[in-house]
């Protein structure tokens, strides 16, 4: 087998019969990094001696008998919101170029304690913001099957640095969708956990209400193979709980599953191609012996307005921090509140500075009780009708993205164009739920992905109806 070929798990078992060593592995994908990201720009930075000395110290556990878990050598990437201690980290931002992480987030110390291999940093829109990869201060990541187009966004390094065998696996984070839309776009598998079942603690955060770290992987066996590493309370993280186990018990049977169709996310606008795709994979579903059911599940635009009311409130607060002062860049102006307004503008771009400038409008006062406050009330509402429609259903079945990949370029002079990439997506992170977006066929070459979404905390179910469709 091709060294670079590998999911986590058959690494792992290459890794446990002797066939390769962690150090051959790591040196494999880095000069596959070396070689065929130059066209791609998947990565933003590659942790080139430490993910050496990582793997020959997996070596040396393996020849010592002293490994720390299964996965021990397998080689991961890491989307660049992520701290790694003594490493750079900018989200993909111009104003925290040079910035040096003081200490690992939770989710890297959990990687290394399960002795994971880290490969490098994979680019993303600014902040995390966008749906392309467009948005970030390295220039935009391609789609791993054509050049001319988008991976999607915001973890689009991720996405298309699994998709093209530059990592086995990689971690991304999703706050609105970016975890599952640049999944689908690139014919991988993407999952976002429940709210509160992984730390943030480490991650660079957009909007803290709704921001998820998770797995983006080849196969749902990664996916739940990495996220039972990374899940879990965490003292750093005030809002993680236990929940059960993320396991997978592999079947092709869905007998008794109840799957549910939201009649309103249906009836939102999608290509053809990707409606036929998606249908396709219904049918598969119930050739399983699922059983499919129509559903209302109302508020489906709504959400999407009430996430880009509540997104940009949080990202104005949170990005307050990046004043010129504590992290990164300084553009000295005459007093205090110029060095603020040149640093901010010299060092944040175009997306981030609309999404703050909203955000801040929409807390002010005046218009706190007519945006913020009602967009909460409106949120409540979200998360009751799930908790409505989940008395009915045990998933709900939707197109992950409207479209597949599309141009670069194409949606970047209209905002609002590039923001209802999210309508599907936006709704689980307003309610804290699971959902994974896995591949269900192509249309004119590009991927599709259909998303899968459960209850919160009932991650184990969503992951293994996914795996029984993917085992079909
Ligand atoms: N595309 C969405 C946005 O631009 C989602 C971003 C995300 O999940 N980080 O806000």
């Amino acid at each position: 087998m091709d060294l670079t070929n590998h999911t986590i798990a058959s690494a792992a078992r290459a890794l446990a019969a002797g066939e390769t060593t962690s150090v051959a592995l790591t040196d494999a994908y880095l000069k596959q990094i070396a070689g065929r990201d130059v066209a791609l720009h998947a990565f933003v930075g590659v942790f080139e001696t430490h993910a050496r000395e990582q793997a020959a110290a997996s070596d040396a556990r393996r020849a010592a008998g002293t490994l720390l878990g299964p996965l021990d050598g397998v080689p991961i990437a890491i989307k660049d919101n992520l701290l790694v201690a003594g490493e750079e980290v900018t989200a993909g931002s111009k104003i925290l170029k040079g910035y040096l992480a003081p200490e690992d987030a939770t989710v890297i110390r959990k990687l290394r304690d399960a002795g994971m291999v880290l490969l490098g940093r994979t680019n993303m829109d600014e902040f995390a913001m966008g749906s392309s990869t467009e948005h970030s201060a390295y220039g935009p990541t391609k789609h791993p099957r054509d050049l001319d187009r988008v991976p999607g966004g915001s973890s689009g390094g991720s996405a298309c640095a699994v998709a093209a065998d530059l990592c086995p696996a990689a971690l991304g984070s999703d706050t609105g969708g970016s975890i599952r839309q640049p999944a689908a776009f690139c014919g991988i598998v993407g999952f976002k956990p429940s709210y509160g079942r992984v730390s943030r603690s480490g991650l660079i955060a957009m909007a803290s209400s709704l921001d998820q770290i998770g797995p983006m992987t080849k196969t749902v066996e990664d996916t739940a193979l990495l996220a039972s590493v990374i899940a879990g309370k965490d003292d750093r993280d005030q809002t993680t709980v236990d929940g059960p186990a993320m396991m997978f018990t592999p079947t092709k049977d869905l007998t008794g599953v109840r799957i549910g169709l939201p009649r309103e996310a249906w009836g939102a606008g999608m290509t053809d191609g990707v409606r036929a795709r998606v249908l396709e994979a219904v049918e598969a579903m119930k050739a399983l012996g699922a059983q499919i059911v129509e559903v209302d599940l109302p508020y489906v635009n709504e959400a999407l307005a009430v996430y880009y009311v509540l997104m940009p409130c949080e990202v104005s607060a949170n990005l307050s921090r990046f004043d010129g002062m504590r992290y990164g860049a300084r553009v000295l102006g005459s007093d205090l509140a110029s060095t603020y307004a040149a640093s901010r503008g010299a060092g944040l771009g175009l997306e981030t500075r609309r999404r703050v400038l909203l955000g801040a409008y929409a807390l002010s006062k005046g218009y706190y009780d007519a945006y913020y406050r009602q967009a909460r009330k409106v949120r409540t509402l979200i998360r009751r009708a799930y908790a409505e429609v989940f008395s009915q259903v045990d998933v709900l079945l939707t197109p992950t993205a409207p479209s597949t990949a599309f141009k670069i370029g194409e949606k970047t002079q209209d905002p609002l164009a590039m923001y209802l990439e999210d309508v599907f997506t936006v709704g689980v992170n307003v309610a804290g739920l699971p959902a994974i977006s896995v591949p269900c066929g192509d249309v004119e070459g590009l991927p599709v992905g259909m998303q899968l979404i459960g209850k919160a905390m009932d991650d184990a179910r969503v992951l293994q109806i996914a795996g029984a469709y993917e085992a079909r």
